[in-house]
């Protein structure tokens, strides 16, 4: 009758109002971007302003990204933030391999993207890609505080939205 109708289009648009359908993926997914736990270690120049990101200046706790982990076992973010020389690629992907899953590499600077002025060097490796997956480039020699930051919401909408997270770096 059309009481009954009426009741249930107003359940309806009840349902539609006050009901969160999401998947327990998402969920976490949500939770994991509003705060990454980066690795706590540097390789070289880069590492400063990596340093300088957490300082009042710049302040990365605006985001809930600034508690650094020193043990790789509490964290899942690694920034590769400077040089990587071939003496210390193995200890950078025991770092990573230690690292619980699920977990997130952004390559900081040039030197960490392709090597930078030292990729034609014996010593460097030439591409941190090679020793660990990359899941955001950062350019730069070095990037300033702010594009660290860029680097890291960006990783937070590909987390989230992966199709959004390539159109921003298209634009970009
Ligand atoms: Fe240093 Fe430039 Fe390499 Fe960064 S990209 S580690 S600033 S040489």
């Amino acid at each position: 009758d059309v009481r009954r109708e009426k009741e249930l289009r107003d359940a309806e648009a009840a349902a539609e109002k006050n009901i969160l359908l999401t998947s327990v993926e998402k969920f976490l997914n949500w939770g994991r971007v509003h705060s990454f736990w980066p690795c706590s270690f540097g390789l070289a120049c880069c590492a400063i302003e990596m340093a300088s990101s957490g300082d009042p200046r710049y302040d990365l706790s605006r985001f809930g990204y600034e508690v650094f982990q020193a043990s790789p076992r509490q964290a899942d973010l690694m920034i590769v933030a400077g040089t990587l020389t071939r003496k210390m690629a193995p200890i950078a992907r025991r770092i990573y391999d230690q690292m619980p899953e699920p977990k997130w590499v952004i390559a900081m600077g040039n030197c960490a993207c392709s090597g930078g002025p030292f990729a034609d060097s014996y010593a460097v490796v030439p591409g941190a890609d090679s020793i660990v997956p990359i899941d955001v480039y950062i350019p730069g020699c070095p990037p300033r505080p702010e594009s660290l930051m860029f680097g890291m919401l960006h990783l937070k909408q590909k987390i989230q939205n992966p199709a959004k997270a390539r159109l921003i770096k298209h634009v970009k």
